[in-house]
């Protein structure tokens, strides 16, 4: 094979996570966020490892689809809802439960005559100001949605934090508080967390977790890597060493010699690039790990190849395999070297990218 840039995507690790947030989550039911192609670890993949699940969480209609069509028989709920009155059969179809946030929908499903039975979920806006009724609007919704016939009479409440990972603000303290206010005399089942919410915010705790990035081990909590928080990587990405070049003191190194050899030194090549999903943004200095040892990516990254500075890695031969993010090298310090989170590293696996499961 020409290509040697590897995904693993660590069965074990998807389960063993699912595990700690359950233990974390005291009794809730727990909400399996496989959005965005499984944070970009597949999707069928993910769901079929993540079976003791007690729904999924989707951002379309046809990651519902694809879930059914794998044999998932769990709750499927769909983030955003129909975008259209006709999704609303195929949702009765498939069995996706539908989170209502607008008023449009509202309208669609009352003048839905289908009589299919529907799940949905009442989405309320206590401060992110993306998606969801404002809660002054929250009570007239809620009758709306109980006088429909097909729809199950179990609504689901729920909200979504805007800074759930910044432990100290007081934005999520606000939001809880407004989502007690404005569903305390409203029945049914509670959902608030997602993963940092579940670290961070006791008080948030509800009927429902929505956990996605720690499920794979990711984490959005400053200075925090996923492993720190007692998770573990459920992707390891690697490729290979292809060429050791020695190069000597004022050499420039790659694209617009952004990058001037301090000394005579062995410069390595991996094969792998923005073109595999490697950030183009990392910065010089962006650890990759080469056996035990760390060597650091130096010049600009190209479409298909990395330069590196082999001075702390002197054990690196033609031919090792370099992890570039995963077991021994949480995503977070790449995404921080690279100015983005962990989420849109895993996300952003292209197709050239070999998966293989372990
Ligand atoms: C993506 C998403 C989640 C999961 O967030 P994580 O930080 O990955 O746990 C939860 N709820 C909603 C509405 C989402 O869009």
């Amino acid at each position: 094979m020409s290509r040697t840039t590897v995904a693993t995507i660590h069965l074990s690790a998807l389960r063993a996570n699912l595990a700690r947030i359950r233990a974390l989550s005291h009794g809730a039911n727990i909400m399996a966020v496989v959005k965005a192609d499984g944070y970009g670890h597949g999707l069928e993949r993910v769901a079929r490892a993540l079976a003791d699940a007690d729904a999924f969480g989707v951002a379309a209609i046809a990651d519902g689809l694809r879930l059914r069509a794998a044999g998932l028989r769990q709750r499927i709920v769909v983030l955003s809802g129909p975008d259209e009155a006709a999704d609303l059969a195929e949702m009765r179809r498939l069995q996706l439960d539908a989170v209502i946030h607008h008023e449009a929908q509202l309208q669609w499903l009352e003048a839905d005559r289908d009589s299919r039975p529907l799940r949905v979920w009442l989405k309320i806006d206590t401060g992110m100001h993306r998606l969801g009724f404002a809660p002054e609007q929250v009570a007239v919704v809620h009758d709306r949605l109980r006088a429909l016939a097909t729809l199950h009479d179990d609504i689901v409440l729920m909200t979504h934090f805007a800074a759930s990972d910044e432990f100290d603000s007081t934005t999520t303290a606000t939001q809880i508080a407004r989502f007690d206010e404005v569903t305390r005399h409203l029945p049914g089942e509670r959902c608030l967390s997602n993963s940092a919410g579940l670290l961070g915010w006791p008080a948030a705790r509800s009927d429902w977790v929505r956990a996605g990035g720690l499920l794979y081990g990711l984490s959005v909590v400053a200075g925090k890597s996923g492993s720190e928080l007692g998770f573990a990587p459920a992707m390891t990405l690697s490729s290979r060493l292809i060429a050791i070049n020695r190069l000597r003191q004022g050499e420039k190194v790659g694209y617009a010699g952004t990058w001037t050899c301090p000394d005579d030194m062995d410069v390595g090549v991996i094969s792998i690039g923005y073109g595999d999903g490697y950030p183009r943004s990392a910065a010089s200095g962006t650890p990759v790990l080469i056996g035990g040892e760390f060597a650091y990516v130096i010049g600009r990254v190209s479409m298909d190849l990395i330069t590196l500075d082999l001075r702390q890695a002197p054990s690196a031969r033609l031919g090792d395999r370099a992890v570039l993010w995963g077991r021994g090298l949480p995503a977070e310090r790449i995404a921080d070297a690279a100015g983005t989170i962990s989420y849109d590293l895993t996300c952003g696996m292209t197709k050239r990218v070999l998966f293989v499961e372990d």
